[in-house]
């Protein structure tokens, strides 16, 4: 299983806001609400449009509407908000030449509240560990190493409720030492039941990595950590490898009866 990236792409069209997944039901999606839509043109932008040179590609907006769910007995309203501007879309040719394209306002939400789920959540997930992997849920709209780091506190939280240690023995001049992230999930694999587990487990580290000596995280890498903890949150608190092994015993006794 993997996160659907192109439902949380950062830039598209105003006339085809996604129907992102409900955050309060998880059931419904959120349909936009054209009517209730504002983008407005802020004076330096307008000003430029006295040049010669001007052309639509020079506006910027900044926009909020809001989505609402579409299942009858939830009806939640979400609020977006952030920046637009003006882009070509083609509608014939390939970019150069001779082509045809229309003039359409593109919208980049920079705070989505309350915000979607990037990925489901299990309820077997304690609370306070939800809570965690939410508001990197939100803020991943507004600034997305934030959110990488609120990934990897959940994951800390995560390893302690799965009870492995954040010290170690080892005593250095201060005394009980500090475990890092990564001998911790290293601690936790070997503890796993069985190798996919245990695999989960490892690949987490790349959640522990990136981001945390202050450089620039990418979209992309974002993406592929969120790949990676759905997978072992599910085997962690879901376990369908476990249970796997479990069926297949039950079918070979039922064989051998
Ligand atoms: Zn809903």
């Amino acid at each position: 299983m993997t996160v659907n990236r192109n439902l949380w792409r950062r830039n598209f069209s105003d006339r085809s806001v996604p129907r992102y997944p409900c955050p309060r039901c998880g059931r419904g999606s959120l349909v936009w609400d054209e009517d209730r839509y504002v983008k407005l043109e802020p004076k330096h932008s307008e000003r430029k449009h006295d040049n010669e040179d001007w052309e639509p590609d020079w506006v910027q907006y900044r926009f909020v509407g809001f989505s609402k769910c579409n299942n009858s007995t939830c009806g939640e309203i979400v609020a977006i908000a952030g920046l637009g501007y003006v882009d070509r879309e083609y509608v014939y040719g390939d970019g150069v030449g001779l082509d045809e394209y229309e003039w359409q306002t593109m919208v980049s939400p920079t705070s989505i509240s309350p915000a979607p789920n990037l990925f489901p959540l299990s309820p077997k997930i304690p609370e306070q560990i939800r809570g965690e992997i939410k508001l990197a849920f939100k803020v991943y709209w507004g600034d997305v190493r934030a959110a990488t780091i609120r990934l990897r506190t959940s994951l800390e939280m995560v390893l302690d409720d799965r009870g492995v240690p954040r010290t170690t023995d080892k005593t250095d001049k201060k005394g009980k030492g500090m475990l890092p992230l990564e001998q911790r999930i290293a601690k936790f694999a070997e503890s796993a039941g069985d190798d996919e587990s245990a695999e989960a487990m490892h690949a987490l580290r790349v959640v522990g990595n990136i981001g945390t000596h202050g450089e620039t995280v990418r979209d992309e890498d974002f993406f592929d950590i969120l790949d990676v903890y759905e997978h072992a949150l599910l085997e962690i608190y879901e376990q369908p490898s476990a249970q796997r092994k479990a069926m297949r015993a039950r079918l070979i006794a039922l064989k051998d009866k």
